[in-house]
């Protein structure tokens, strides 16, 4: 089929379900009006969670029907663009008092149309424009990252873009909220199990993302001389990193107990709690049972050679639990900081109340053997269990 033969097929289709929502709006306008109990337990605060709505946020919300999420999205502070390509359906939102503004039906049908085919086009008309130094300073300043305080991030890049100065940018407003006697930590291990690491030349495993790999290079930032490595500058700096090589990796002496050890804040920036490294700390002091065979390789008189150890890994999907247990106290702050939903909260606090959940039950953030994950599986039965 040609893109002639399919852009007609296309528009086709477009005017065809167009049509049926045309028929059907009315009769949805009234079954489910300001939401129904699926719309406004389930979806509304779902989506509002993950948009993480703040006052003054520009919201685009494409293909709004009637417009029940666009309001609930107003009546939060949010200012919201609302489009549908069903006239019909823009006639219900305009009846119910809309106070949102609402596109054309052709903008939509524009838009739409790059949503089918082009998806980043639209991607770029939604996040138009780089946040400023200062928006992502007021934004840091206001999720609680404390001046003089001891940062470790664990973060996407791609989740918190575009902003003023790219991925320095970033570090450098982390930076400037923490002062100069704050101290900024990030991961930096390589991941690769075979390669001798050497901090000055190993980059940072891919997974740990764009900025990582460039806050280890700059000057005056100090890295882990071992395989599992972060790297840090300020004033803590040198305690945090200066540990040798600690198996498992994320022991009371390393780098990530050192900031337990400092009360330290822990910002997860466009990533969950199954990027938290605290959370393997917090499963060592609780004494979890599992421990999966690994290795790493260092270099021994200029020789590469195989160290064998083993490590409370499993999939950490169930590290996400962290999320419920800190909101119900009230130890973990979250907001926008970039484009990026912000969590923060102190690694004592995380470490705090995973060490109360793993006291009623060790094996809590392995998957149940019904769920059939593998890694979870794999660390279950290590257990003997
Ligand atoms: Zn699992």
């Amino acid at each position: 089929m040609g893109p002639d033969r399919q852009s007609e097929e296309l528009q086709e289709l477009t005017q065809q379900t167009r049509a049926i929502w045309d028929r059907n709006a009315r009769f949805w306008d009234a079954a489910v009006g300001e939401g129904n109990l699926v719309q406004s337990t389930l979806i509304g605060p779902a989506c509002e969670r993950l948009l993480a709505v703040q006052p003054n946020m520009t919201i685009l919300d494409v293909a709004c029907g009637n417009g029940v999420f666009s309001r609930r999205l107003a009546r939060l502070g949010a200012q919201v663009v609302a489009c549908d390509f069903s006239e019909t359906f823009l006639e219900c939102a305009r009846a119910r008092n809309t106070r949102f503004k609402l596109l054309a039906s052709d903008c939509l049908w524009y838009k739409s149309h790059f949503l089918l085919n082009e998806a980043g086009m639209l991607e770029s008309q939604i996040e138009c424009h780089a946040l400023s130094r200062a928006v992502l300073t007021e934004q840091l300043h206001a999720l609680g990252v404390e001046a003089g305080g001891v940062l470790l991030v664990h973060m996407s890049f791609r989740a918190t873009r575009p902003i003023e100065g790219g991925p320095l940018g970033l570090i450098e407003a982390l930076r400037g909220v923490l002062g100069a006697t704050g101290t900024l930590v990030m991961p930096s291990w390589s991941g690769e199990d075979d390669e001798p690491f050497d901090p000055l030349t190993t980059p940072a495993a891919p997974s740990l993302g764009i900025v990582a790999d460039l806050f280890w290079r700059l000057p005056g930032v100090l890295r882990s001389n071992h395989f599992h490595a972060f790297a840090a500058i300020g004033p803590e700096a040198a305690w945090i990193t200066s540990d040798p090589l600690p198996l498992p990796p994320h022991i009371p002496e390393s780098p990530v107990g050192r900031v337990h050890d400092l009360n330290g804040q822990v910002l997860l920036l466009g990533v969950g709690h199954d990027a938290n490294t605290t959370l393997h700390l917090a499963e060592i002091l609780a004494g979890v049972p599992y421990r999966l065979p690994t290795y790493c390789t260092v270099l021994q008189d200029g020789r590469p050679v195989r160290i064998d150890y083993e490590e409370n890994d499993h999939c950490c999907e169930r590290f996400a639990f962290a999320d419920e247990w800190l909101r119900a106290r009230g130890l973990q702050s979250e907001g926008r900081v970039g484009h990026a939903h912000a969590r923060l909260a102190r690694a004592r606090d995380i470490v705090g109340v995973a060490l109360k959940h793993l006291a009623g039950d060790p094996l809590l953030f392995l998957h149940p053997p019904s769920a059939g994950c593998v890694e979870c599986d794999e660390a279950r039965r290590s257990t003997g269990a």
